[in-house]
């Protein structure tokens, strides 16, 4: 009997993107077939693919960023739980607020204050049960549309690097108070995709900018409303500064599949970016686990002292 071909596992040779027609061409290739692009190295391709390999398979961005600030989310109620010794008011301060100082020493800024690591690691803490909700919720949805039109790294880069600009704005910019969440990342990323659909001068890509910037306005309007009328105390200025951000990143940022991108160069330099900006997470993550041991100067717990 003739042995079934389709039980033998056919060798797959190894392929990579072109970065500006986005078709598939040999690993070995130096310049694209299709539009003579320079495309990477097979070097390069092969550390692609190993890091894409121990990453989710669709949207790995914002799927490891959604894990991130449900896992912080979680890790502040647990702190808040064993700092209430549980019961109901623990349970309250999970929904709705944690205490002040929880909600500084596990993340959040406090405006005008010039600790650094608060500036990065307020984009992915949240305070209470809607706030959380409805910003994973954005990033949901806007998270693959900037991983479609600028890549994983660029996503990765844009969350915590305009997210962290937004967050100087609020600082410097937005009065006092305290401030946590990712909504200055996420109006940096819809800032992004307008620009990005815009330069793809398409009917499709037009239509998605006008579904953005009719969402971007949204929130804004939204957020000063109820910040104005004391219903809620909304991070307008954060909400501004990441817009502006995202929307001048955006506009200079490589586009995936723009044709014309001759060289691999800026695709290069927004995964070197991207790698940067984890290592900047990380380190504020380590500073803020520091500070949180009263390992480092405190200036700002004395200033809650005497709140
Ligand atoms: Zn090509």
């Amino acid at each position: 009997m003739l042995k079934d071909s389709s039980q033998r596992k056919p060798v797959v040779k190894q392929r990579k993107r072109c970065q500006s027609c986005m078709q598939n061409i040999k690993i070995e290739s130096t310049q694209c077939p299709y539009c003579r692009a320079t495309v990477i190295s097979p070097t390069e391709a092969k550390l692609a693919s190993a890091i894409s390999g121990v990453m989710p398979t669709q949207y790995p961005a914002t799927k490891i960023l959604l894990g991130t600030i449900i896992i912080w989310y979680v890790m502040v109620a647990f702190v808040t739980f064993q700092n209430a010794s549980g019961g109901f008011t623990a349970l309250q301060q999970v929904a709705i607020a944690p205490d002040f100082e929880t909600l500084h020493l596990w993340g959040a800024q406090l405006r005008g204050h010039s600790e650094l690591w608060p500036l990065v690691t307020a984009n992915f803490m949240h305070i209470g049960l809607l706030h959380i909700f409805f910003n994973a919720y954005a990033l949901w949805l806007i998270g693959p549309w900037v991983e479609k039109l600028f890549g994983v790294s660029i996503a990765f880069a844009s969350f915590i690097l305009l997210g962290t600009l937004a967050m100087l704005g609020s600082n410097q910019l937005g009065g006092t108070g305290i401030v946590a969440g990712a909504s200055g990342s996420l109006m940096a990323m819809i800032g992004m995709v307008i620009a990005g659909a815009h330069r793809l001068k398409t009917v499709e890509g037009f239509k998605l900018r006008n579904q953005m910037l009719t969402w971007a306005g949204f929130v804004v309007v939204v957020g000063v409303v109820l910040t104005y009328a004391n219903a809620m105390n909304v991070d307008n200025t954060g909400h501004i500064a990441g817009l502006v951000a995202g929307l001048i990143a955006g506009w200079f940022a490589p586009l995936l599949g723009l044709k014309g991108m001759k060289t691999p160069w800026p695709h290069r330099i927004a995964f070197v970016t991207a790698v940067a900006s984890i290592g900047i997470a990380i380190a504020a993550v380590a500073m803020m686990l520091l500070h949180a041991q009263g390992t480092l100067p405190c200036d700002i717990c004395f200033m809650m002292s005497i709140k």
